[in-house]
């Protein structure tokens, strides 16, 4: 099954909750929503157990994105703030009932230890919030960001309660362009050995290998062929629309999933 959401309130309930922007969702027929702590952690537990409540109610998915301003292999103060704001947002995903917190994990410090750090802090985190909710950790788009598919596949394979999380407009910007029909998504696909993903999708515009921004969703890269590659690959998926038309463009991407499974 696929299940398509978005990143945050949608846009037809900007400034009305979260709660709004949940029955709004399910109103409009798509199935989950990333909760948006990427600007800072904002919800206290009466507003994360409304969510969950009012989430269960409607049947939509919760998940959770944790602050963009996360570097676990920076320097000491750092990797300590960066732990802070994961275990703060897992907490709040836990009262939610969301099923996973994501987090871009950080930048390449001497390039050689970033991985140990990244490890060490995830085990760190890991056992601070009891394995309730699962570690999402995502694809980056910069060349200066720690996270290509091959090292998130390392740190997944290490440790216990780590999900890989697919962003596939980073791996376009960062392969310069590199996803255009559906044999290079599931190349991607394929060189993680998992049948169940959570993946992140819009347009993106990239220049040398990074990320600008995350832009409509058209044809850099083009959603269909990964909507082929996941349906006749047989994966269960949720899609978080992250373009800035949210909801307006999760439609169009569930219109194209219609299609092809009626098709
Ligand atoms: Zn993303």
């Amino acid at each position: 099954m696929i299940q398509i959401g978005i990143a945050g309130i949608p846009q037809a309930k900007k400034g009305k909750g979260m709660d709004a922007g949940i029955r709004y969702l399910a109103e409009i027929k798509l199935d989950a929503m990333e909760v948006q702590f990427v600007r800072g952690i904002f919800m206290d537990s009466d507003a994360t157990k409304r969510a969950s409540e009012t989430a269960k109610e409607v049947s939509i998915k919760l998940s959770v994105h944790a602050p963009y301003y996360i570097n676990l292999a920076g320097n000491k103060e750092t990797i300590e703030k960066s732990k802070k704001f994961i275990i703060n947002s897992a907490l709040r995903a836990i009262e939610m009932n969301a099923n996973i917190v994501v987090f871009h994990p950080g930048y390449y410090s001497k390039k050689e230890d970033t991985f140990e750090l990244v490890k060490s802090a995830c085990e760190e985190i890991k056992d601070k919030i009891e394995k309730k909710v699962l570690l999402g950790i995502e694809t980056a788009g910069r060349k200066s960001q720690f996270g290509t598919p091959d090292e998130i596949i390392k740190i997944i394979s290490e440790v216990e309660g780590t999900i890989p999380v697919i962003d596939f407009g980073h791996i376009h910007a960062r392969g310069n362009g590199s996803l255009k029909g559906k044999n290079d998504f599931e190349g991607v696909l394929n060189k993680f050995d998992y049948d169940k993903f959570h993946i992140h999708f819009s347009g993106v515009e990239y220049e040398d290998g990074n990320e600008r921004k995350h832009i409509p969703v058209d044809d850099e890269p083009s959603f269909e062929p990964l909507a082929e590659a996941l349906i006749e690959g047989g994966y269960d998926a949720t899609v978080i629309c992250e373009s800035p038309l949210l909801e307006e463009d999760a439609l169009k991407m569930r219109e194209v999933i219609n299609a092809k499974i009626k098709g």
